[in-house]
């Protein structure tokens, strides 16, 4: 999101050259730059100990394909705390850790997605009322299932080494 107003005092923003970066959208009334903002979520692929990952159905984001775990970070809370609240929150199963693989801009949303790899246990799932169903599919037969060239699908293509 670009700032045409200053979200402190309502004025309309002008642009300033602020050095290496370049053209900054500037409050001249708070004498602040007021940089694109962006919000910042997790999608994590869960995998467990027979090699399967966790694919789950959310009509609401796609009919057609399956998705991964992901939600917004929340203020006060690491990335990692967000995959493993979010793999509880969607799949009632505890993550141990999680591991940063990569990241992943999407301008379409204004949104940066923080890419990560989590291990369960092979349990069966307790779904949040935000999944329709989910299921364990083999990690290679995994990027067949979702939306290609999307971040869920070149997630699972990284992981998978593919
Ligand atoms: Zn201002």
């Amino acid at each position: 999101m670009r700032f045409k107003y200053c979200p402190f005092c309502g004025e309309e923003t002008t642009e300033r050259q602020l050095g290496d970066e370049g053209m900054v959208p500037y409050c001249t009334k708070c004498d602040r730059p007021l940089f694109d903002m962006f919000s910042t979520s997790i999608i994590t692929a869960v995998l467990n100990e027979c090699g399967e990952v966790a694919l789950l159905r959310q009509n609401y984001v796609s009919t057609a394909n399956y998705v991964c775990v992901a939600g917004y970070i929340k203020p006060g809370e690491s990335a990692e705390e967000t995959v493993i609240r979010e793999v509880k929150e969607e799949l009632g199963l505890d993550a141990e850790a999680a591991e940063f693989i990569k990241s992943y801009p999407y301008e379409k949303k204004d949104m940066l997605m923080l890419g990560f790899k989590t291990t369960v246990k092979k349990k069966d799932f307790t779904l949040s009322g935000e999944v329709d169903s989910a299921e364990w599919v083999k990690l290679e037969d995994a990027p067949a299932l979702l939306r290609e060239g999307g971040i869920a699908w070149r997630l699972v293509r990284e992981i998978a080494g593919m």
